[in-house]
Order: structure tokens, then C-alpha cells, then sequence
């Protein structure tokens, strides 16, 4: 089955932010797209100044910032202007806290409003901040602290006396813990943030940051491994807004719903930077993934762009058309989708559901921003990635990294298989793995990023996800993506996920194992698997359609939702299973 892209018109495209990608990508350069920013003295570059301070010096004080939709469906909304308030506030405690520039700043908070005020107040005080996702357990939570270095940890009480009192006493650079919930009889190791925040003036001189100070740690989602931690300077935020402008078409006014949890880089990046450097209204959700209540919230609030994960969108599919439908959804403008491969089904679904596609964009931890993407003035080709960002040079490569052998070919041709390596220097690259520095130097080669993903390139230009340089199978001399063999498996009716690896097999090297999770109402027979079977050899063809499906009632996935391999891989094979602190049923 050859999927058709689906056409954008002529008025969609004039209405874009970005309504030639060929022209603005001969036009743009990163230099420009900085001569916009700074902060009140020369050659300083803040993401919170961004963020908040540049619209209130700019008029813009009243527009509502931050819209929060607790759990209990109680709202509370923050302007611009209170934004600056509170976030100077916070940065004038730390700094009466004696932090100083440089020193890290984690939190280990669900999305309330002190998570935002936290992470912003502590950029604006030039310290490094680290948002550690809620739902992490005493040990992933320890790890992180103990190797990030903590300064300060601002949690809940319970989440500090479960997860953090217990190994204090290893964490001989945590000076200062706030808690937002403190109540009588807190532990005397602990302050109260609430009743520090209202003794605290909010009067605050901006820190100094220049564009190459460390702003903020992300650790990857350990899907392949251990987690590493990234580092991001402040100016990353040329590049947030400057995606937030041309790949989700984020306009002043809009009102913007990122379902990522700012534990993840997309929560940070997107979930907060690049709608506020944008001046749009931000949707905060604090509940959990529900498909009733998300299409409530997005019918309620009259969501304009919305970005969210191929997992989030295979759970909706699989609630049904039926909820979609009795809502009007009208206001939703741009659909975009990041974290893994957006099977082409779901692209076509969403299409006929919406009346607008879900635009898939790729980019990873480290590039800190969106790389490769499909806009909203361009067709889209269900099942690809899209384009580079203009600004952004990509290409397909073979790395030889044998003794005098080192270096780079560029395979041109197109629809070869090869490595996703990315021109560096753009301006949210990561400029560090903690503590890794030699894992760093060797992400790069020739002045290219090499992003550890297999991709193609079409004659058009569009850039195709293979699969993860770990995860792809050689079968009898065949290179085989996962993806391909998952796409062709969903589109069979029974199939809700589907996840792929390679199992060794002495006469072909590998052979394909497939795990499928079945939509509700299918029941997991033989005649279903012989179907299962029969539907992807029709469509792969016998050399790469799986020798082996197994009906599974779960798949390992991380926290963030992406779906483990190497965890189905180790399992299968019987080796150690590796890190699994961000696996999503992890106990720890
Ligand atoms: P780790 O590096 O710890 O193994 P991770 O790579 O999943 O974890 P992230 O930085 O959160 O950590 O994810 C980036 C990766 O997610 C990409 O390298 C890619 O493999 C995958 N990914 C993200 N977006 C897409 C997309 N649109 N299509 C395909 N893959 C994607
Ligand atoms: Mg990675």
C-alpha cells in the first residue's frame, strides 16, 4: 500500500507562520533569528528574559500566560506580568540562599505552578536547572541528584521524606531543600518555600548569563541504556523559539497544549520555553493521560496547537471515533507529534478525525530542539519525519570509524539507509554529556553530530525514520528497520502497538520477532495470529516480515512512553536487563 501525502492548500499555506519552506530555508540563518534576542545589557542571552521579561518590558504584561487545569479540574491562570513577578521572586530567594550562578537547581515536582516558577526564577538567577519527572522512585531520583551535583531540591514533602531523606546523607551537595507543601512538622532539614516566597520581595536583577552558560540538564529516557545527562546552554532558546514559530506555528494569542511532562526535554523545550518565548497562552494539565478527559480539555479550552507523543495518539485511536466526534474541536489549528516513530495509520487517522493531520517531528536529548519536521505549509507524507528545520543541514551518511579509515561518506542517493547526522553548531545543540566527555567528543566526526538513528532521505527532500542504529535487524543480508514492520502491522485492524526486534538465527544472522497488543474486541487465537502472519507477509514481503508474532496483553515502554526494545531484546535472549530506571512499571 502506497500511503498518498495529503495536500495542503493554497490558503493553509498563505496562513502559515512559514509559507515556503524552500524560501525560508534559503533565507534563514541563525544569526538573524538571534539578533532578536537579549537581555537589557549587552551580550547576555537569558531564556527567562525570553520567556517572561521581554514581553512585559514589551507591553504584553497582561496576556495570560500560564492557564492551570489541576487535577480536581480547578483553574488558576497567570499573566505574563505575574509571571515576572513570581519568577523574580524565586530568583531573588535563591539568591538570598546564597546560590549561586552555575549551582543546580532540581525539582522533583508534578506539573503545578511552582514546577514553572521554579524552573524559570532559577535561569533568571543564573543557576542550572534539572526537572527530575515526578514518578521517579528513591534510586533513579538519588542517581540523578548524586551525579548531577544538586545544590537545591525543590519537591513535595512526601516525595522528600519517601525518596530523597533516606540518602541525604549521600548527597553532600544538597544545601537547601523547599518544599512546596510543607506543612507543621516538616523534617528541620527542609524549608518551607511557601512562607520563604511571601517574606521575599519580588525584586530581582536579572543574572547575566552570556548565550554559552549551562542553563539546564536533561537526562535522555533511557531507552537504549542508562540515561545520560544532557547539557543545554541558554542560547538554546534561538532555537526554541525559532521552532515553536516555524514547526508548531505558534502564534501570539494561541492557546497551546504540550502534554509532555517537563520532566522530559520536550516538557522543558516545548512545555515551556517555546510557548512563552512565543507569547501564546499555555496549557498545564496536571492529570494523567485519560482519553475522555483529554478531548474534554480540548474541546473546553479551545485548543489551537497541540503537540503530543505517538503513544498518547495510539491509546486515542484505540478509545474509538466515537468521543472525538461528539465533541467540537473546531479551534484545533496544528496537530504535532514527537518521541517516536508516528506510524503512517495514525497520520491518516488523525486526518480523517480532525480534519487535519498529526505533523511528526524528530529531534532528540541532545539537539536540545526540533531538527527535522513536517509545517504547516507543507505536504505531508504520512509516515516521514519531514524536513530539516531551516538552519538545520541533515544528511544521510556512512561512518567508517576504523584506524586511518575515520570518517564520513555521504550517500546521496536516494532512499539509502544510513546514519542521521546533523551539520553542528546550531544553537541548542548539547554541549555536554555529564560527566561523559569522551561519550560526548565521539557523538561527533567531521564537524557532524551523528544521532545514533538509521534514516533515508526521499528525492524530495523528506527525510524517512528507520530505526534506532541498536535496534535495526540484519536478516540474510537485509537491513530491516522496526518501524517499517511495525507501520505494517498496525494496519491491520486487530493491531493497536506493535514492537520489533531481531532474534539471532544461524542461517540468516537474525530473524524478525514481532509483540503486538491487540485493539479491544479482538480475541488472541490462532486464526488471528495466521492472519496476523499472512497480513504481513502480503505487505513486507516473506525476507522481512516477521517469522514470529507474539500476542502480548503489554509492551515495556519508559515513563515518557516510548516503547524499550532492548528490554523485549534482553528478555528473549536471557541477558541482564540493564538500567531500567525509566522503565514505566519500574518498582524502584
Ligand atoms: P536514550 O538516549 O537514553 O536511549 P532516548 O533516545 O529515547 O533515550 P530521547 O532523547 O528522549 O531519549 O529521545 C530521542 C530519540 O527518540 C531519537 O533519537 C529517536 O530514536 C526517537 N524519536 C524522537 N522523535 C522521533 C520521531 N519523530 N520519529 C522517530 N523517532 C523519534
Ligand atoms: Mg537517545
Amino acid at each position: 500500500m502506497k500511503v498518498q501525502p495529503l495536500h495542503k492548500s493554497q490558503a493553509m499555506r498563505e496562513r502559515a507562520n512559514m509559507p515556503d519552506y524552500d524560501q525560508t530555508a534559503a533565507e534563514f540563518s541563525w544569526a538573524k533569528a538571534r539578533d532578536s534576542m537579549g537581555g537589557p545589557i549587552p551580550g547576555m542571552l537569558n531564556i527567562a528574559y525570553e520567556a517572561v521579561d521581554r514581553h512585559v518590558a514589551e507591553g504584553r504584561g497582561s496576556v495570560t500566560a500560564l492557564r492551570w487545569v489541576a487535577r480536581d479540574g480547578s483553574r488558576r491562570e497567570f499573566s505574563y506580568s505575574e509571571m515576572k513577578t513570581e519568577t523574580d521572586r524565586f530568583a531573588r530567594l535563591l539568591q538570598d540562599l546564597d546560590v549561586k550562578p552555575g549551582d543546580k537547581v532540581f525539582s522533583l515536582l508534578g506539573r503545578v505552578p511552582e514546577l514553572y516558577f521554579a524552573a524559570l526564577g532559577s535561569l533568571k538567577a543564573g543557576a542550572i536547572f534539572c526537572p527530575l519527572f515526578s514518578v521517579f522512585g528513591p534510586e533513579p531520583v538519588r542517581a540523578r541528584m548524586e551525579i548531577g551535583g544538586a545544590n537545591v531540591l525543590v519537591t513535595r514533602q512526601k516525595d522528600y521524606l519517601r525518596k530523597v531523606a533516606p540518602v541525604r546523607a549521600a548527597l553532600p551537595s544538597l544545601r537547601h531543600v523547599l518544599l512546596v507543601d510543607a506543612v507543621d512538622g516538616a523534617p528541620s532539614d527542609t524549608l518551607n518555600l511557601g512562607a520563604l516566597l511571601a517574606k521575599t520581595p519580588a525584586d530581582y536583577e536579572i543574572a547575566e548569563t552570556r548565550p554559552d552558560d549551562i542553563a539546564l540538564l536533561h537526562f535522555t529516557s533511557g531507552t537504549t541504556g542508562k540515561p545520560k545527562g544532557a547539557l543545554h546552554a541558554h542560547e538554546a532558546v534561538v532555537a526554541h523559539q525559532a521552532t515553536g514559530r516555524i514547526a508548531l506555528d505558534l502564534r501570539p494569542g494561541d492557546i497551546y497544549w504540550c502534554t509532555a511532562d517537563p520532566g522530559w526535554v520536550t516538557g522543558m523545550s516545548y512545555g515551556i520555553i517555546a510557548p512563552l518565548t512565543n507569547g501564546v497562552t499555555m496549557l498545564i494539565d496536571a492529570g494523567e493521560f485519560n482519553a475522555e478527559a483529554w478531548y474534554d480539555l480540548l474541546e473546553a479550552e479551545g485548543v489551537n496547537v497541540w503537540y503530543t507523543a505517538p503513544t498518547a495518539i495510539r491509546l486515542l485511536m484505540m478509545a474509538g471515533d466515537d468521543l472525538p466526534r461528539a465533541r467540537d474541536l473546531s479551534a484545533l489549528r496544528f496537530l504535532a507529534s514527537v518521541g517516536e516513530p508516528l506510524n503512517p495509520e495514525a497520520v491518516i487517522w488523525s486526518n480523517r478525525i480532525f480534519g487535519k493531520p498529526f505533523h511528526d517531528n524528530w529531534w532528540q536529548t541532545e539537539t536540545g530542539g526540533i531538527m527535522i519536521s513536517n509545517y504547516a505549509s507543507m505536504d505531508v507524507k504520512p509516515g516521514s519525519m519531514g524536513k530539516p528545520l531551516p538552519g538545520i543541514e541533515a544528511a544521510i551518511v556512512d561512518v567508517q570509524d576504523q584506524g586511518d579509515e575515520e570518517g564520513l561518506t555521504f550517500l546521496g542517493a536516494p532512499m539509502t539507509t544510513g546514519h542521521l547526522a546533523l551539520k553542528s553548531g546550531w544553537p541548542s545543540m548539547f554541549r555536554g554529556y555529564l560527566n561523559e566527555d569522551a561519550r560526548y567528543q565521539a557523538c561527533f566526526m567531521n564537524g557532524w553530530y551523528l544521532s545514533g538513528d538509521l534514516a533515508m532521505r526521499d528525492r524530495d527532500g523528506y527525510f524517512w525514520f528507520v530505526g534506532r542504529a541498536d535496534d535495526v535487524i540484519k536478516s540474510s543480508g537485509h537491513l530491516i528497520g522496526p518501524f517499517e514492520v511495525e507501520s505494517a502491522l498496525i494496519e491491520h485492524p486487530a493491531v493497536a502497538e506493535a514492537a520489533v526486534i531481531g532474534v539471532p538465527d544461524e542461517r540468516a544472522g537474525e530473524i524478525v520477532k514481532a509483540y503486538v497488543l491487540l485493539n479491544p474486541d479482538h480475541k488472541p487465537d490462532d486464526a488471528l495470529r495466521k492472519s496476523l502472519l499472512g497480513h504481513a507477509r502480503k505487505r513486507l514481503g516473506a525476507a522481512i516480515a516477521p517469522r514470529e508474532i507474539v500476542i502480548v496483553d503489554d509492551l515495556p515502554r519508559t515513563k515518557s512512553g516510548k516503547i524499550m526494545r532492548r528490554l523485549l531484546k534482553a528478555r528473549e535472549l536471557g541477558l541482564p536487563e540493564g538500567d531500567l530506571s525509566t522503565l514505566e512499571k519500574a518498582s524502584t
